[in-house]
């Protein structure tokens, strides 16, 4: 699981926050500050007379923001930190940040002087930019009378506690199973068993997130079934909170005119509407239904819906089961990896990676390093990728502590996740190597997209677009002439064998995807349409994510997978964004056939795709570096 915190480009001053020795009261005192420096800066700015021009109204009115969203380092925090007295001041000040974005989206004197700013002598990214601000207030509700934007205000408030709830309570969840014998947890591994809690007769006691890995690797088909239906009845508490999350979505879109929260979101994705998605999305299942059949049959032996344990995303990708994690891990422990990722950014893209030690992060175990691209020092990035307690991201995530622009101070990044064991020296298994790999991707793009204006750095608007560039980077570790550089021995020094390694890059991202296609449309109808059947939904959607000729059928016990479903807090209706993700990386990759180090190809995607940032419509960049489209031949030809 990925989740791409913080989307757009941010400025901040994280150096005003001494990370390494952090109090509630500093987090207290540094919103405050920042808010009252924002609305000083807003009223000065309303107050200038004389036509609104790009340089007395959008260049201030953008660097204003870019200051304000900087502090968006709290949300992050609110996840990273390991010290819950800190992670609760975070939340308070990210609500009270949310609650200046609302105010100023909805404030008809900043609409008014964004509509009057004089675009005659505009460049065309000055155009797209307030194009995308226009629309943005205008979707805000700006517009409407002050009663409605009052109740607009309230909604939205309504929403950022409930999705702050439904992660802190996944975060929370200590569902724990336990298991009498070892033997019931044959295909763990020892070194995974051994990292268990011990109830007080010796059972192993498997907490919360930890099942998962067992409803994957367990040999036991018994055992997965436990683990499994334990899994989908996690964090009970986030039922509640999801019925009122949906309610209040499906309330405040049609408050301002949409049919439901889907069709609201969707409006400025690449896909555009929710049958859009469908019609993708359905594309897709009949592509994938004679893989899925492959991997239906070699399956059968299990309980029909037991099947299903092994769909999960990893699994999808093959990287799960099948013994290639615990083959592999020697090979690749963490330094040595981050060390190949650095070697291939230096490489592919002339970025030399150099540690910065007299800057820490908020843990020990963080990392920071400073990127230089030649002379010119373009990113400040913290690693913060150790498993620890605590903490509630879930999977990895990549985060903007503070935007760049060009020629400004440097972008400052976070690449946050457990897929580092604690102990020295993090051997790593695959499916934590394609993760790093995949975050790296999202850390390249937000290095190179520095634009002159902080709101057109970064990813482009179409939040579609976001996991594209990390998606098509975890194929570099599907790729053999990569795998050489990268994998050897931690004790030997030894190289990967090729036996092994072929297996690894055989396990790149296709597959049927059921669960994949289950989460997707999941996470769509929940959004689309009346938020009062959520169980019907969740199980309807399972039936139609399956392919024809595949019956599998979910456990006729009580199941709630969606209070979980952390991405529903994040990416709401659009968790199809992997998939479509997938699908663009497969096309972008069909222009490399002289391999994945070619360096030529690499500076053509650099510059059609990530340099442009949010500069033009993501379906231009695509065009300009396919020369066509994007379409669904290089998916069809990759699942045959
Ligand atoms: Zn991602």
């Amino acid at each position: 699981m990925h989740i791409f915190l913080l989307l757009s480009a941010l400025t901040i001053q994280s150096d005003s926050l001494s990370l390494d020795r952090l109090t509630p009261a500093m987090i207290d005192s540094y919103m405050d500050r920042h808010l009252a420096e924002a609305h000083a800066s807003l009223e000065r700015l309303l107050r200038v007379r004389g036509p609104r021009t790009i340089e007395n109204a959008l260049r201030p009115y953008d660097e204003m923001r870019g200051r304000v969203n900087g502090t968006r380092v709290v949300s992050l925090l609110r996840r990273a930190h390991a010290d819950s007295t800190i992670r609760a001041a975070c939340e308070r000040a990210e609500s009270r940040l949310q609650q200046f974005t609302r105010g100023l989206r909805l404030d008809p004197r900043v609409y008014r002087m964004i509509l009057a700013i004089d675009t005659t002598t505009a460049d065309a990214e000055t155009r797209e930019y307030l194009l995308e601000e226009r629309t943005a207030f205008r979707r805000a509700g700006v517009d409407r009378d002050a009663a409605t934007r009052a109740r607009i205000a309230a909604l939205r408030s309504d929403l950022t506690r409930l999705e702050q709830r439904f992660e802190a309570n996944i975060a929370a969840d200590t569902t724990s199973l336990a298991f009498a014998t070892e033997g019931e947890l044959a295909g763990m591994g020892g070194d995974w068993i051994a990292a268990r809690q011990r109830g007080p007769r010796g059972e192993v006691i498997v907490v919360g997130e930890e099942l998962q890995a067992v409803t994957r690797q367990a040999t036991d088909s018994a055992t997965r079934a436990r683990a499994l239906v334990a899994a989908w009845n996690r964090a009970p508490a986030n039922r509640a909170v999801l019925d009122t999350l949906l309610r209040v979505r499906h309330a405040l879109a049609t408050l301002l005119g949409y049919q439901s929260w889907a069709a609201y979101q969707l409006e400025t994705y690449m896909s555009g509407s929710p049958d859009s998605v469908r019609a993708f999305l359905g594309a897709l299942q009949r592509m994938a239904a004679p893989a899925a059949l492959r991997d239906f049959d070699a399956r059968r032996g299990a309980r029909a819906w037991l099947v299903m344990s092994d769909f999960t995303e990893a699994q999808v990708r093959g990287l799960g089961v099948g013994g290639l994690g615990p083959a592999l891990r020697p090979y690749f422990p963490y330094a040595q990896v981050r060390d190949g990722l650095f070697g291939l950014a230096r490489d592919l893209l002339g970025l030399e990676f150099r540690p910065a030690t007299d800057s820490p992060g908020w843990s020990p175990t963080v990392e920071t390093y400073r990127v230089y691209e030649g002379d010119r020092l373009i990113a400040k990035v913290y690693l913060d990728l150790r498993a620890s307690p605590g903490r509630s991201v879930q999977g990895a995530a990549t985060g903007v502590l503070r935007g760049g622009i060009r020629g400004g101070p440097p972008v400052e990044v976070v690449i946050l996740g457990g897929m580092v064991p604690r102990a020295e020296p993090g051997l790593m298994g695959p499916q934590g190597v394609v993760t790093l790999f995949h975050e790296f991707g999202h850390l390249l793009h937000v290095m190179l997209s520095a634009r002159p204006y902080y709101w057109t750095s970064g990813a482009p608007p179409e939040a579609d677009f976001d996991e594209v560039p990390s998606t098509l980077f975890e194929q570099w570790a599907h790729d053999t002439a990569v795998l050489h550089r990268i994998a050897r021995h931690y004790q030997t020094g030894a190289p990967a064998p090729d036996s092994l390694l072929v297996r690894m890059v055989a396990a790149a991202p296709q597959g049927s995807g059921i669960a994949l296609q289950w989460r997707a449309r999941m996470s769509l109808e929940l959004h689309d349409g009346s938020p009062d059947r959520v169980d019907s939904i969740v199980r309807a959607t399972f039936a139609a994510s399956q392919p024809a000729g595949v019956d599998v059928r979910l456990p006729a016990a009580e199941i709630h997978p969606e209070d979980t479903f952390f991405h529903l807090s994040s990416y709401e209706a659009a968790y199809y964004t992997y998939l479509w993700s997938a699908v663009i990386s497969q096309d972008i990759l069909s222009r490399f056939d002289r391999g994945l180090l070619d360096t030529a190809v690499v500076h053509a995607y650099r510059r059609e795709l990530l340099d442009v940032g949010g500069s033009r419509p993501a379906m231009e960049s695509l065009r300009a570096f396919l020369g066509r489209p994007f379409n669904l031949d290089a998916w069809a030809r990759a699942l045959r």
